[in-house]
């Protein structure tokens, strides 16, 4: 080195070290001087990156809001009128159930948002409702999904005209509070192995609840341990059958049990009920446990739509077996899951809005003798959380198009619908659920330390959210309904059977895609090529249909060895993927769809750019699977992940218009580091811990 170069870094790195001791003191000197007031805020710098698409959020809001966006506002604009009504931080369980069931009358009562009418005439402004509850407190968002898409849910659509005429107006204004009373301590997921029991008694026209052992008290029952007047009790019915003085078991009905006074409140007479105490999350919501015994109630509290007892003791019923009478009833049940799917893109939203507004926000670190960078300017957080961000706009979109669905399923009954909704709900809910959970996970830490302060939200979210996994249905049970499903789609492919509209695309993909790949497209790797649709769905549907092959081929092989129960147990693991597979196939090609439909061409390009990232993300995360079988060559799988960190690059440099897009007000997202509005951000903050 010679000395004018010595001497050249000397003086480089004085000044360095000047300009960082400067940087400090002047650090140092806001925290011994702080700002006094709103005009003296820390001065903060724009994110270096400029949108390359002109992004108009409001054009964007306006494609993603639905024609129901109007009674969620009603409902933000309720919650924001009355801070009394607010969930604080920190408040003691007792209290918590009693500021839900306030903020639930408050919304019924007093804001005149009486969703029950919605749930069978018009489901998808029901949805909208229970998530934008949702979105202003998780625990209320399920307590009225228990009265209204449990409760209510099963009067409506297991019993008959008798049951609605006398339950629907005091189920509507909340005065017949109610619960659903499925799972057992000893039985979850295994609906058909619970046992409690309701005997018809001839003598006196009535059934008789019983819980025979401790395993077949009702657990987690919501609404049960406080609230409760009645609830919806499934449990097998037992006939007596005369000539050999025994009982027949036919199988699992839903009979209305009341459980409390009307009038008193007190717990009735053969009902035992207690309380099943604090829980990780939804502590606004009264989970108890139920013992019957001998509990008395006319025949004509059981839900009969699909069976039904005559007063001479006979049973008739519209469907042929058990079997199919229990998949009616549980079929009918599936509102309560596609309403989940729905409000866990709600918190996604939430939650990918405060951690990317923070990250464009928080600045560390940054090339030397500049300022500090954003920390979205980072690839490693673009990493983390633009793929996450691409993710809900997927999920959005597949999410409304469930809810059409369903919605026309509940118009038309068509049974090849009904099929349909039941296993597209069952493997949206399991497939959205189980991400959202692990991205609030990512979005706290994402935000460092300040993500973990109760009052930015992520920790109430993760609580609230997590049971989303398991209740209304197992993610792990209800993905084997899917890949079950595919498998009889598929089994029918072969015995020339027709398939259902989700998975139609099989029909096509057997033949095409289950040839050998073809050497010469997999190797093309041009950024036009990988960014056309038709490579991106050929891919994912070429991954299912390999899947969906292998799976059966392998079901067949172990069932000659293991039995069916025993070689679906070995291939486990192997049909779960199928499952999650398929279902990332059909949202792609609901994302791709709702981009056709979009009417603004710069949201659309926006919405392209984020599809992109969305598909390829997932095709460059299961890059070995696509090589195993040589779908793509070394040179594609690398320009696969090239563009997909370039793609992430890009939708960060929108990112703000993204989340903007979502249109969550500030008083709906309630992080202070996640405002709207930067300036604000840092000052709501300080302000909270009491500066
Ligand atoms: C906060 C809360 C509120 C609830 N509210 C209600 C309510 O209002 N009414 C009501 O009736 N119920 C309610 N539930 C119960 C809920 O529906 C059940 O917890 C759910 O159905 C799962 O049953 P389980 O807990 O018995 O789990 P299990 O079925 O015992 O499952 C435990 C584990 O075993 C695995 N597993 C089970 N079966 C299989 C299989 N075949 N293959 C592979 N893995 C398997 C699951 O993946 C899971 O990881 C609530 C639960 C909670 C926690």
């Amino acid at each position: 080195m010679s000395s004018s170069n010595f001497n050249n870094n000397h003086v480089n790195n004085e000044q360095q070290q000047q300009q960082s001791t400067d940087r400090r003191i002047r650090l140092l000197s806001l925290h011994l001087n702080p700002p006094i007031n709103n005009n003296n805020q820390i001065k903060l710098e724009v994110c270096s990156a400029r949108a390359k698409i002109d992004v108009n959020a409001d054009k964007l809001t306006s494609y993603l809001r639905g024609k129901h966006r109007d009674v969620q506002e009603k409902v933000f604009a309720y919650f924001n009128s009355r801070p009394d009504l607010q969930t604080p931080i920190e408040i003691l369980k007792d209290d918590y159930r009693e500021l839900c069931m306030r903020q639930l009358v408050g919304l019924v009562r007093e804001a005149g948002i009486k969703p029950f009418r919605y749930v069978v005439e018009d489901p998808a402004k029901y949805f909208a409702i229970i998530e934008a509850v949702g979105s202003v407190d998780m625990s209320l968002g399920i307590k009225l999904g228990v009265q209204y898409s449990l409760w209510g849910g099963s009067v409506l659509n297991l019993g008959t005209k008798k049951h609605r005429d006398k339950y629907f107006e005091g189920i509507d204004n909340l005065e017949y509070l109610g619960c659903f009373a499925m799972t057992e301590l000893h039985h979850g997921s295994n609906v058909q192995g619970i046992q409690t029991i309701a005997t018809f008694d001839p003598l006196t026209d009535e059934f008789i609840i019983n819980t025979p052992n401790d395993g077949a008290i009702k657990w987690w029952i919501g609404n049960a341990a406080v609230h409760g007047k009645f609830a919806t009790v499934f449990a097998k019915l037992m006939l007596p059958t005369y000539d050999k003085n025994a009982l027949t078991d036919m199988g699992v009905h839903a009979f209305i049990v009341p459980i409390r006074d009307l009038k008193t409140h007190k717990t009735l007479p053969g009902v035992e009920i207690n309380d099943c105490g604090h829980k990780v999350g939804l502590n606004g919501v009264d989970n108890g446990a139920l013992r019957f015994r001998n509990v008395r109630i006319p025949r004509d509290n059981l839900l009969n739509r699909f069976g039904d007892v005559s007063r001479d003791g006979s049973y008739t019923s519209p469907l042929p077996t058990i079997n199919k009478r229990f998949a009616a009833t549980l079929g009918e049940l599936v509102g309560g899951r596609v309403g989940l799917a729905y409000s866990s893109v709600g918190v996604l939203k939430i939650a990918a809005t405060i951690a990317i507004r923070y990250s464009l926000l928080r600045q560390q670190f940054g090339p030397p003798k500049q300022p500090e960078i954003s920390i979205l300017d980072y690839q490693s957080q673009q990493h983390k959380l633009m793929p996450m961000l691409a993710s809900t706009y997927a999920f959005h979109f597949a999410t409304v198009h469930l809810i059409e669905k369903y919605s026309q399923m509940k118009k038309t009954h068509d049974e090849q619908l009904v099929a349909d909704v039941h296993a597209l709900s069952a493997g949206l809910k399991s497939y959205v659920t189980s991400y959202t959970a692990k991205s609030l996970s990512i979005c706290r830490e994402a935000c460092g330390g300040h993500g973990y302060a109760a009052v930015n939200r992520f920790g109430s979210l993760r609580n609230d959210h997590d049971i989303f996994q398991t209740f209304e249905g197992d993610n792990t049970v209800l993905l084997q309904q899917v890949a079950g499903d595919l498998l009889k789609q598929y089994q029918e492919k072969f015995c020339g059977g027709t398939l259902s509209a989700t998975w139609s695309y099989l029909r096509e993909s057997m033949n095409t895609y289950l040839s050998q790949p073809n050497p010469v497209t997999a190797r093309w790797e041009s950024e036009d090529h990988l960014r056309d649709p038709k490579f991106q769905l050929d891919a994912f549907r070429y991954r299912t249909s390999r899947l969906l092959q292998s799976a059966a081929v392998r079901l067949r092989k172990h069932s000659k060895t293991l039995g069916s129960f025993g070689a679906w147990n070995r291939c486990l693991n192997h049909l779960l993927t199928l499952a999650e597979s398929h279902i990332e196939t059909v949202i792609l090609e609901n994302f791709i769809e709702a981009i056709k439909s979009c009417p603004d061409a710069n949201s659309r390009a926006a919405l392209k750019l984020v599809c992109d990232l969305y598909a390829l993300n997932l095709i460059w995360s299961d890059i070995g699977t696509y090589r195993n079988v040589d779908y793509v060559a070394p040179n594609k799988a690398k320009a696969i992940h090239k563009l997909a960190d370039y793609l992430s690059f890009q939708v960060k440099n929108i990112a703000k218009e993204l989340v903007d897009a979502f249109d969550l007000p500030d008083h709906v997202t309630r992080a202070p580091i996640g405002k709207q509005s930067p300036s604000e951000a840092y000052t709501e903050y300080t302000q909270y811990v009491g500066f």
